[in-house]
C-alpha cells in the first residue's frame, strides 16, 4: 500500500523543525529512521498531513560522555551506538540491548530517539532508559523540558511528548556503581521480545546487594520498574541460589501482563521469572 497524501519537510536545523511542529502540531509526524513510521503510514494506520524529516538536522546525533551522564542525540543510529567504544565502557548495557533490536539493516536506520518516542511496550530501549533512571529532553518553540523515563511512557505507543515537541536527546546517568545486565526472550531472532528485563545491582559490604534497579518490557502496557524485586534484593546475598530463586519468584507479583499474539499473560510472568533468575546469576558472577 501507499501512504495517504502528506506534505514533506526536511529542515536543516532544530529551530526550523520546531517551527514546523509549532505550526502543524497534531497533524505532523516526525520522521527519524522511518522503520516504524513508514510501515504505519503505508498501512494507513498513521495518516499525518505533514511529515517533518529530522535526518538532515545538524548536530542531533551526538554522543557526549560526561562524568555523571551520557547524553545521546535523538538521531544517533542504533548501529553507531552499538559500535561506540566509549559507550561500551561506561554504559555497556545500552549496546548490549541494542544488539537485540531487530536486524543490522534495521539498526543502520533506526534512531535512539525514534525507538524511545515510538514507545512500543515490548521494546528493549525504553526499559533500559527506565532501569537506568534516564530521561529525555523535549524541545518546542515554547522552551525545553527534561522528562524522567517514568513520566514519559504512558501507554502503548503513547508518551507525554506534546504534539509540538521534538525529542532532541536522551540522557542516561552513569557512575553510580550499578552494574546493569539485560536479557530477553523473543519468538525469533531480531523480532520484538516477548519479555525483556534490565537489572542493575550495586554490591556493598560482604558482597551483599546495596542497591538494585530493574525494569521490564512486555509485561504491561508500558515498560515498568520491578520495584518489588528491587526492594527484595536489598541486602541479599546473590551468591546463594535459593535467594536468587526466591527473588525471581517475587518479580512478577502484582503484574498483569497482556495476552496477545506473542504470548499470554501467564507465559510472560514465567518468562520474567526465568529472565530475572538468569540475570541474578549473571550479577552474582
Ligand atoms: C523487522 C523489524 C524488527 C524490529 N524489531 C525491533 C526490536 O526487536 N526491538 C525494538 O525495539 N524495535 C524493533 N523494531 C522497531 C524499530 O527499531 C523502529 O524503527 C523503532 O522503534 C523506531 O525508530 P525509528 O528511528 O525508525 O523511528 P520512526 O519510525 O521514524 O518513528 C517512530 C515514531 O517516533 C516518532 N519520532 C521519531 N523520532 C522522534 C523525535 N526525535 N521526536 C519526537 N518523535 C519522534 C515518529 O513520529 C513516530 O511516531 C523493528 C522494526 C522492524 C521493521
Amino acid at each position: 500500500m501507499k501512504p495517504a497524501p502528506f506534505t514533506y519537510h526536511d529542515p536543516p536545523t532544530v529551530s526550523e523543525a520546531l517551527g514546523l511542529l509549532a505550526e502543524h502540531g497534531g497533524d505532523a509526524a516526525v520522521l527519524a529512521g522511518g522503520q516504524s513510521l513508514i510501515p504505519l503510514m503505508n498501512l494507513r494506520l498513521a495518516r499525518p498531513g505533514v511529515v517533518v524529516d529530522v535526518n538532515r538536522v545538524a548536530g542531533l546525533d551526538h554522543v557526549e560522555i560526561g562524568s555523571a551522564v551520557v547524553r545521546i542525540g535523538a538521531t544517533a543510529r542504533l548501529a553507531d551506538l552499538e559500535r561506540h567504544e566509549g559507550l561500551a565502557e561506561v554504559l555497556p548495557v545500552l549496546p548490549a540491548a541494542i544488539r537485540h533490536v531487530a536486524h543490522p539493516q534495521i539498526r543502520n536506520r533506526t534512531t535512539l530517539g525514534g525507538s524511545i518516542s515510538h514507545a512500543d511496550p515490548s521494546a528493549e530501549l525504553p526499559a533500559v532508559l527506565l532501569a537506568t533512571g534516564g530521561r529525555v529532553r523535549l524541545e518546542s518553540v515554547r522552551g525545553s523540558r527534561r522528562v524522567p523515563a517514568g513520566d514519559f511512557f504512558l501507554s502503548p505507543f503513547r508518551t507525554s511528548r506534546r504534539p509540538d515537541e521534538l525529542l532532541t536527546s536522551v540522557e542516561f546517568p552513569i557512575g553510580g556503581g550499578l552494574r546493569f545486565l539485560m536479557d530477553e526472550v523473543a519468538r525469533r531472532e531480531g523480532g520484538l521480545p516477548v519479555v525483556s528485563v534490565v537489572l542493575g545491582v550495586r554490591t556493598g559490604a560482604r558482597g551483599r546487594v546495596a542497591e538494585a534497579r530493574a525494569a521490564a518490557s512486555g509485561v504491561a502496557d508500558r515498560p515498568v520498574r520491578l520495584r518489588r524485586l528491587e526492594r527484595g534484593l536489598t541486602g541479599a546475598d546473590l551468591g546463594d541460589p535459593a535467594v536468587r530463586r526466591a527473588a525471581a519468584d517475587r518479580a512478577g507479583h502484582g503484574l498483569e501482563p497482556p495476552d496477545d499474539l506473542r504470548g499470554g499473560g501467564a507465559y510472560r510472568v514465567s518468562l520474567l521469572r526465568a529472565l530475572v533468575e538468569r540475570l541474578l546469576e549473571g550479577a552474582a558472577a
